[in-house]
């Protein structure tokens, strides 16, 4: 079988680069182009046949790559943070139309999604949870995207209202409430990237906690959404774990 063609946008980031080494290291892919700021993405995929794009470049410039990538006829993997609700609709609007495949993933790491996935079944049976995220000093954002989209998870699987509309970020004490639970964000030098779950009970507490060592992490969950964006048709949101 021939193996698939992969284009990778922004390779020359940190992400970017993990992807470019994934793909080269792959029996089943082939690398037929990368790509950052300077160039041309649009000619890239036509002149390679692309027919996966791989991006992980910045929120401001993320929407613009999405529909070049499209419109060329390949179709996105996107690893880059930011886009908003209506920009996902239009993606969606947009691949549905052409009978593409795409798949944004806020996170390829495997323990995070299962992280979420376990939190939100035990917030079902644990009423009291607080979420304790610590990140290197550089981070940022706080709390972190994984923190407010586990109190999303858990909230939504109780069928509460979700309200993500309070964040608090240059505190002494990082934090808030987001989706109404209690999130802590500890940024400190020395530290990577880690979350806990706290979820206490009568006479008994539960801790689902998630340490990323290395940015390898990601790997296997890019893997899987490059396998599978070619067998779907329109906008799935997240790793089908
Ligand atoms: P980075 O700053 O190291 O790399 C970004 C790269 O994009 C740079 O090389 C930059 O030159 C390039 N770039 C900027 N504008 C461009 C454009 N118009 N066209 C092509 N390339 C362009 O950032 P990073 O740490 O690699 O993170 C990239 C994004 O991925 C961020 O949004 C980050 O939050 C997100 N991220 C997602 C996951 C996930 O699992 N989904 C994991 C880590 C990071």
């Amino acid at each position: 079988m021939a193996a698939v063609r992969v284009g990778v946008n922004g390779s020359l980031g940190r992400m970017g680069k993990v992807t470019v080494q994934a793909v080269q290291s792959s029996d089943v892919l082939e690398l037929v182009f990368s790509a950052d700021r300077d160039d041309d993405l649009g000619a890239l995929i036509a002149s390679s046949k692309a027919e996966v794009v791989v991006d992980f470049t910045l929120p401001s410039v993320v929407f613009e790559n999405t529909m070049t990538i499209i419109k060329a006829g390949a179709r996105p993997v996107i690893g880059t943070t930011g886009l908003t609700q209506k920009e996902l609709s239009l993606i969606g609007d947009e691949l549905a139309g052409r009978g593409l495949g795409g798949i944004v993933a806020p996170n390829f790491s495997l323990g995070a999604v299962l992280m979420m996935k376990l939190a939100a079944e035990v917030g079902v049976h644990f009423r009291d949870v607080e979420i304790i995220e610590t990140h290197h000093a550089a981070k940022v954002d706080a709390p972190s995207g994984t923190a407010r989209l586990t109190a999303k998870a858990i909230a939504e699987k109780r069928g509460e209202k979700t309200d993500d509309a309070h964040e608090e970020r240059d505190l002494p004490c990082r934090g808030g409430l987001h989706h109404g639970i209690p999130v802590h964000s500890v940024r400190l030098r020395g530290k990577m990237a880690q979350q806990e779950v706290v979820f206490g009970g009568m006479g008994e507490t539960l801790t689902i906690r998630h340490d990323s060592i290395s940015r390898s992490c990601f790997v296997p969950g890019i893997l899987i959404a490059i396998d599978r964006v070619l067998k779907i048709s329109g906008l799935e949101i997240g790793l089908p774990l």
